[in-house]
């Protein structure tokens, strides 16, 4: 396999179309449908433009042989199909690609894509930067600048996967994954979101099965429960804490949404998900979160929760510290003790194998470049830091700085 290596590639995206002319990267079957019924095409005409963008990767309507030229001028008059310019590829030396992207307007999102043995995850953002200001996440402290439109969560995936065909030399299909765990909340970005998952799970778009494609989120439980209506894929959330006092400090949208609204609504999606349980993850924080009375303290939770039944699945997450946290990384045997806590519980538990550190691409790592139009990066850095008292929970305090 030959990788072209890290590099900064300015202008490495094909073909940007003109801002004039409508980018097909955001449509799903349905709205693509519409569209060329208003050029006086049929429905299959949407299939088969559907299939050389998504499937077979192709950009430039003249390349598109089986439509008939007369349909290819029209499309070439109103429509095209533009990538994001590609800033900088980094590959790290356990093969994980991390990509950043311009998003225009000095934003750019980063997305990266994880080789395993039997399948390649591909992790996607959903906004430039995120509101949510979660403690413990390069992105939170960033700050927010905007959502991504589906076009843009869309050429992500679109990028990965035929860049990846390409130097890979395969035919078929490299990504087998995705997982909305980027930069931003995707259930901040529902309407852009949607059509974007059902381009991923369509057939004739990338195919992939609901149980392959991942919705994270810190809990915007009003969403949870319209993604199960809507587009039931995996749901994981973003726990990182066994009470409410210390969600609160860590995930601040706990405030909102306490777990006692949380947790009924992931056990509501469950009658829709493709999966028998949910996953949590729980971020690793040394002296914070990582103590055995709160692994306790977190099967008492699930128990509390689980009408008998196995429902969920935690991932033991290692911190990838950053400057600006003030958090430490837990020791690896104070991580193992806790996964073993909940699994003697009979939680079924993981520990994340940290991929791409050094490409600065492992979780909660992502941090592209965005403007911040919220201040909420800003808040954070100036507001709280975290003091911890490794003890006990109720001794975590914060005070200012
Ligand atoms: S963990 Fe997710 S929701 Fe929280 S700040 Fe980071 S990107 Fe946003």
């Amino acid at each position: 396999m030959v990788w072209p290596g890290n590099a900064r590639l300015p202008g490495a995206a094909v073909g940007a179309g003109s801002a004039m002319t409508t980018n097909l990267l955001a449509y799903d079957l349905d709205r693509l449908t519409t569209f060329c019924e208003g050029l006086g095409e049929k429905r299959y005409r949407a299939l088969q433009l559907f299939r050389w963008i998504h499937q077979k990767g192709v950009p430039d309507f003249d390349a598109m042989s089986d439509l008939a030229r007369g349909v290819r001028e029209k499309l070439a008059a109103v429509a095209c199909v533009k990538p994001l310019a590609v800033l900088s590829q980094h590959i790290s030396s356990d093969g994980t690609v991390k990509w950043l992207f311009d998003v225009g307007e000095g934003d750019a999102v980063e997305s990266v894509f994880i080789p395993d043995d039997d399948r390649g995850t591909l992790c996607i953002s959903s906004q430039a930067g995120c509101a949510m200001g979660c403690r413990f996440c390069a992105t939170g402290h960033q700050g927010f600048s905007r959502n991504l439109t589906t076009g843009e969560v869309l050429a992500q995936l679109w990028f990965s996967e035929h860049f990846l065909r390409r130097h890979l030399s395969r035919k078929d299909r490299v990504i087998s994954n995705v997982v909305m765990m980027g930069m931003g909340e995707p259930l901040q970005n529902y309407s852009e979101l949607l059509p974007a998952l059902r381009v991923m799970l369509d057939d004739h778009g990338y195919g992939l099965s609901r149980r392959r494609v991942t919705v994270s989120t810190a809990g915007v439980v009003p969403k949870i429960d319209a993604l199960s209506q809507d587009c039931p894929v995996a749901l994981a959330v973003s726990l990182h804490a066994p009470n409410d006092d210390l969600r609160d400090k860590l995930v601040p949208l706990n405030r909102k949404y306490p777990l006692a609204e949380l947790l009924p609504a992931c056990r509501r999606y469950l009658a829709h998900a493709p999966r028998d349980f949910i996953t949590f993850e729980y971020c690793m924080l040394a002296g914070v979160n990582d103590q055995p009375e709160q692994a306790h303290e977190l099967v008492k939770l699930m128990q509390r929760y689980a009408n008998g039944t196995t429902w969920c699945k935690f991932n033991l997450i290692p911190f990838n510290p950053f400057a600006q946290s003030g958090l430490q990384r837990s020791r690896p045997e104070q991580v193992h003790g806790f996964a073993r806590i909940l699994s003697e519980a009979g939680i079924v538990t993981t520990i994340r194998r940290t991929r791409g550190d050094d490409i600065d691409a492992a979780c909660g790592q992502l941090a592209g470049d965005v403007r911040d139009r919220t201040r909420v990066g800003e808040r954070i850095a100036r507001q709280r830091t975290l003091i911890l008292r490794p003890s006990s929970t109720s001794d975590l305090s914060v005070k200012e700085t």
